[in-house]
């Protein structure tokens, strides 16, 4: 039998009138662009990098935080975007017959790589969603830290989800739901304009909501950047306990000294590290089996599912008007049994994948609370290695840091009315030195 071409497999549908809507993705710039892009982000990632651990500069990486947002936000619209590109390297990985562009994979891996030497400079300011939300950080409330641990576990959620849509090509749920790419397109649909907005009315209060308790590819960045190389240190020299760091940060990502522990609150606290990890198996195996459970709705999100519940309904009646895809369908050679027999696989496949989520659910909680179980020894104001986006605000307030720079003689001009410093109170020259 010979093949059937695409034409007679897929007949072209009646578009007549059909009015063509203006195109929302970026143009394509020629062999160059790709190129020119990769070149862009790792110049941006050698900047940054510079900036926040050398030169020390917040008024250089705010600048590029606004450059980054004109370029890799509102020119090239949001894409390629390293939170994007996570979708299209787990489909690859899964998929062989998926060709993924190699300036895809760079934009994936650069920022990881970055991270792993320097902290998360890409957050800081080459990435144009961090750099929206940075800009608007003005009134930041602080948000309490069992409300902080317990949002940031939903990024991890997504990441899970979203890697797990992409591979068995349900959706790229990363960017369907990309809260500012309406913004970056001047145009968009009206739910993704509200969420977008929202984001950034919530942002004005509570810095960066989307990095701290969303971006996916953040979750990887906060992982990373616990191992990384060299990292942000808030005073150039000796902390003098100051707290102005503390206040300064936007984000909750500075940890206050500790004070010495009572032996009941040590016994305390080795009970609660025995209950997290005794607590963690029991987690996985629980969320295991809601994540099977869910195998029928997480297989509706499926084109195929979605299809084959489209064409039930039509054959039973149920549904009044068809819909293109469903039109589509029957005007190609398969049968609606064998779109049935898919749908039935697809949904035997959501009940693993789904318990997968699950048990990653239940590893990621089990794991926060091992984490937070166990104290760590601090004597000065130090940057949380992971939801530290190294922004640089905080050695911008730090006394210290303003007598390195010649800014202030003496560390007290700089401390506000009644606001004593509680650590080695040393007097520094300018450059930072002890005299
Ligand atoms: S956390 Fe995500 S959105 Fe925020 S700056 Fe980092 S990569 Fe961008
Ligand atoms: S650089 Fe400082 S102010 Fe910015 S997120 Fe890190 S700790 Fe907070």
């Amino acid at each position: 039998m010979a093949a059937e071409t695409p034409d007679l497999m897929f007949p072209v549908p009646e578009f007549s009138d059909h009015p063509i809507p203006t195109a929302t993705i970026p143009e394509v710039q020629g062999e160059m662009g790709p190129v020119l892009d990769v070149a862009i982000l790792f110049a941006a990632l050698c900047l940054a990098s510079y900036f926040t651990l050398v030169s020390r500069s917040r008024r250089n990486v705010l600048l590029l935080t606004i450059a980054s947002l004109l370029w890799f936000g509102f020119w090239r619209q949001g894409c390629v975007c390293p939170i994007g590109a996570t979708q299209n390297v787990a489909l690859a990985v899964f998929d062989p017959t998926y060709v993924v562009p190699l300036a895809v994979v760079a934009f994936f891996i650069l920022p990881l790589v970055f991270t792993l030497f320097f902290g998360r400079t890409f957050c800081a300011s080459v990435c144009p969603l961090g750099a929206m939300q940075e800009l608007i950080a003005v009134r930041s409330v602080a948000v309490p830290r069992w409300l902080d641990h317990s949002l940031g576990l939903v990024a991890y959620i997504y990441l899970g989800a979203a890697l797990i849509f992409a591979a068995t090509r349900t959706g790229f749920i990363i960017c369907r739901y990309d809260p500012f790419i309406a913004f970056f397109r001047l145009g968009g649909n009206t739910d993704m304009l509200i969420f977008g907005s929202c984001i950034l009315m919530i942002g004005v209060f509570v810095g960066r909501p989307y990095c701290r308790y969303l971006c996916p590819y953040g979750a990887i960045l906060r992982v990373l950047s616990c191992f990384s190389k060299w990292r942000l240190s808030i005073p150039p020299g000796t902390c003098i306990n100051c707290q102005l760091c503390e206040d300064a940060c936007p984000y909750g990502a500075i940890h206050p000294p500790t004070v010495a522990q009572t032996p009941g609150a040590r016994r305390r606290g080795k009970r609660q590290f025995g209950f997290a990890l005794i607590a963690s198996p029991f987690l996985v195996a629980g969320f295991w089996w809601l994540g099977t459970t869910l195998a029928v709705p997480l297989a509706q999100w499926h084109p195929e599912s979605r299809l084959a519940e489209q064409m039930r309904l039509e054959e039973l009646g149920i549904a009044e008007t068809t819909t293109d895809a469903s039109d589509a369908f029957r005007g190609s050679p398969r049968s609606v049994d064998e779109l049935y027999q898919s749908a039935l696989t697809r949904r035997n496949d959501f009940v693993t994948l789904g318990g997968l989520l699950g048990a990653w659910t239940g590893l990621v909680i089990g794991f926060k609370l091992i984490y937070l179980s166990v104290r760590r020894r601090r004597e000065d104001y130090q940057a949380d290695r992971a939801g530290c986006v190294s922004c640089g605000r905080c050695y911008w307030y730090c006394p210290v840091e303003k007598v390195r720079l010649g800014l202030i003689s003496d560390v007290s001009e700089a401390l506000p009315a009644g606001r004593t410093p509680t650590g080695p109170l040393v007097q520094l020259t300018a450059g930072g030195k002890k005299p």
